[in-house]
């Protein structure tokens, strides 16, 4: 009895813990919102696996706070998605993309395309639609520059209002992307009823290549499917050049990861075109 009351203490302390660091969270992003500067995007170069010409590149959030450090993408959105703050945090995300996006056209022998992660209550906000375009004609970004990623998780949590808006955001021109295909509720569904043009191979089918004849297949199977859809298909989380090799022998468009380029500011993005 005691021990289980001293087990029980400690489970207290944290899951108290967890979420003093929230709410300390919360309060910091709400600050950056209002006018901070710890809020940055950095930008990983995107190649195309025919010729490796650089084709674009996939914009990721990155945030550096005074007492909380580097707080990862993947928990200042978690946090964001809870208190509602990933409404104006992703639209900070989107206008920031669209602007840099912007000023980076014209460096380059030909259009280079910018990649945003959505989640889903901004795919559920109604005015999604309305402030996308908003930015694009803000920023002066071509509406075909920029790609929405979508995981499955999103797609299925706004199957029904979301379908209306991604039609629209198709219509004018902007490219969607299913994030990390293979990861979540794997409905075939939505690739008929979406009007989506590529999938993204997620980094775990990837990491395991090309040794793994489990990972191998699954690879093999997404391009056929992809390609029987005409979907273009990107590998992400490449991080040998013999996963790059295979990658490309299967039938791969695109291709992302350390094995080419980190993720990076936007004015070393900048000084990657003139080499490309
Ligand atoms: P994601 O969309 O799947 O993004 C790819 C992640 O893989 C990025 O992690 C990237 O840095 C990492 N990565 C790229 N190449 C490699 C590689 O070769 N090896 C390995 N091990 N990793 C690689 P990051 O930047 O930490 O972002 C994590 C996740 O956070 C993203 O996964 C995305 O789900 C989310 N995220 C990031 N920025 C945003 C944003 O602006 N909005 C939303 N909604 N989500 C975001
Ligand atoms: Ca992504
Ligand atoms: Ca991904
Ligand atoms: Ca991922």
């Amino acid at each position: 009895k005691e021990l289980g009351k001293n087990r029980c203490v400690r489970f207290d302390a944290s899951m108290n813990q967890a979420m003093v660091r929230r709410q300390a969270i919360e309060q910091a992003l709400r600050a950056e919102l209002e006018g901070g500067h710890g809020l940055a995007l950095h930008y990983q170069p995107l190649f195309s696996a025919r010729d490796n010409a650089l084709v674009g590149a996939e914009a990721l959030l990155r945030w550096t706070h005074a007492e909380l450090g580097n707080v990862s993408p993947l928990e200042a959105i978690s946090v964001a998605e809870d208190c509602g703050l990933i409404v104006p945090l992703g639209y900070w995300v989107l206008r920031t993309a669209c602007r840099d996006a912007s000023r980076w056209q014209g460096r380059h022998a030909h259009p280079l395309r910018v990649a945003v992660n959505i989640s889903a209550r901004q795919l559920g906000d109604p005015q999604f639609l309305e402030q996308v375009m908003d930015i694009l004609r803000a920023e002066k970004l071509p509406a075909d520059l920029l790609e929405i990623e979508l995981t499955e998780t999103v797609l299925m949590e706004n199957m029904e209002a979301g379908a209306y808006t991604l039609h629209r955001l198709s219509q004018l021109g902007i490219h969607l992307a299913i994030d990390d295909f293979g990861t979540g509720y794997s409905s075939l569904a939505y690739l008929r009823q979406l009007p989506m043009r590529r999938l993204k191979i997620d980094r775990s089918f990837v990491r395991d290549l090309p040794a793994q004849e489990h990972s191998r297949k699954i690879v093999t199977a997404i391009v056929a499917l992809a390609h029987g859809l005409e979907l273009e298909v990107t590998a992400e989380g490449v991080e040998t050049l013999e996963q790059a090799e295979y990658l490309v022998e299967q039938g791969c468009d695109v291709l992302q990861g350390y094995a080419f380029a980190r993720p990076m500011p936007v004015q070393q993005f900048v000084e990657l075109q003139a080499s490309h």
